[in-house]
């Protein structure tokens, strides 16, 4: 390890592979990835469900960390009634631990140092063109200078905060999140499941995101308003036992997903934060994969170029920030009003909804059609249901 780096990237998961990987790629010739975990990719706190179209834009697809391919969403409403949404897109479910390798192993074969073990204690200021980065790697202590520091240090960073970017989250918007991989149980491999009630999981939802034909990631999110009175868990062992009496549970991991708007500050000089970290995820399905790897890429470019033109301050770095408000930014934006009406919606809303469809024939319940009905108490949302869905 040297002790001065063009670029110094906090966190291995996806956002901080791909930033480090196209930092070096663009023009950054010293280029550092601190991984706290012993092994990149583990523990994985992830559904693990991606679209084709995002892992096409921007890794590619191998078949080797796809686990099942799918082209079926049911959604099922608290009293039961089962609606098959017709969607001409495809999606995945990953192995996460596979692909974030993956991911790291690119960074690495583009020219990327990589340390595990590697926990990145504080960030100092940008002084006379550097921050130092204060890192305990295997139980000793290092200070490393970095033209350029990014943070991917997912959800639970503190990176950024450390460096004065506010990335708070209103309790209301913190999902908490608590999956199982469930084996022993009978799904079907091309399809995910999702439950809609306030008894299931309040200000959220329930996923079943098939692994095989006998294995599932069976997870939920509540939102942080819920969380108190009873535990996210709760109401998993429960559907789980209720659904799948027989079922064994392999592993189980919980964790926070930020569902809010897009951050105002995500850049600072000789700084940049990206992914879970700068609350990069779509609000209303909870996903940060595909936007982690957008977010990766696009601050790994501009710091790459800022190493080539010699200017890490934040006028050059906004950049990134610039770009990234109006493409995803504005995305995110319109997910978070869809996500805030969708949880003002009860139990008698998602079954009306499901009875409305029951008539149509599958190809004809699209996700817009389904989301044209839910915001019809709320017409001004159409044009987000329209605009986010057209593709889907
Ligand atoms: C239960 C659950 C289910 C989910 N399901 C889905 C899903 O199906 N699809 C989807 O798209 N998204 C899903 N998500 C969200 C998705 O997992 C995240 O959005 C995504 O992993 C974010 O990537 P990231 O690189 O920003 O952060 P992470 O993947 O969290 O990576 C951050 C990395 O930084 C490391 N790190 C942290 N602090 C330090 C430090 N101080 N020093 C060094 N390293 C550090 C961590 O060890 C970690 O490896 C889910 C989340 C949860 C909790």
């Amino acid at each position: 390890m040297k002790r001065e780096y063009d670029v110094v990237v906090i966190g291995a998961g996806p956002a901080g592979s791909m930033a480090a990987r196209y930092a070096a790629e663009t023009g950054a010739n010293k280029v550092l990835l601190l991984e706290r975990d012993r092994e990149i990719g583990v523990p994985v706190r992830c559904g693990e469900a991606i679209s084709e179209s995002s892992l096409k834009k921007f890794v590619g697809v191998n078949s080797q960390w796809i686990a099942s391919i799918i082209n079926e969403v049911r959604f099922v409403s608290p009293a039961g009634y089962v609606v098959d949404a017709y969607t001409p897109a495809r999606g995945f479910i990953l192995h996460r631990r596979l692909f974030d390798h993956y991911l790291a192993l690119q960074a690495a074969s583009s020219g990327v140092e990589v340390i595990t073990k590697a926990n990145v204690e504080f960030v100092d200021e940008y002084k006379d063109g550097f921050r130092h980065v204060f890192v305990d790697i295997f139980n000793e202590k290092y200070t490393i200078k970095s033209r350029i520091v990014i943070a991917a240090d997912g959800v639970e960073s503190r990176i950024a905060r450390q460096v004065g970017i506010d990335t708070t989250v209103k309790l209301k918007d913190m999902e908490s999140c608590v999956q199982m991989l469930v084996g022993n149980i009978n799904v079907k491999i091309n399809r995910i499941e999702f439950y809609l009630s306030t008894d299931l999981a309040p200000g959220g939802y329930l996923w079943v995101f098939p692994k095989d034909e006998n294995s599932a990631n069976i997870g939920l999110g509540i939102s942080g308003d819920f969380s108190n009175s009873k535990h996210a868990i709760k109401y998993l062992q429960e559907f789980v036992k209720t659904k799948y009496p027989d079922a064994s549970i392999l592993t189980t991991v919980a964790g926070g997903v930020p569902c809010t708007k897009p951050l105002e500050k995500i850049v600072d000089d000789g700084f940049m934060v990206i992914g879970d970290a700068a609350r990069q995820v779509n609000p209303m399905t909870g996903g940060g994969i595909a936007l982690s790897l957008a977010a990766g890429k696009m601050a790994g470019e501009v710091a790459g170029l800022a190493i080539k033109e010699k200017n890490t301050t934040a006028d050059f770095l906004m950049k990134y920030q610039k770009e990234w408000m109006k493409t995803y930014g504005a995305e995110q934006k319109r997910y978070y009003r869809l996500k805030e009406f969708i949880r003002t919606l009860k139990n008698k809303d998602f079954d009306d909804i499901a009875l409305n469809l029951k008539d149509l024939s599958p190809e004809k319940i699209t996700l817009t059609k389904i989301f044209t009905l839910a915001v019809r108490k709320k017409p001004a949302l159409l044009v987000d249901v329209v605009r986010v869905f057209a593709n889907i």
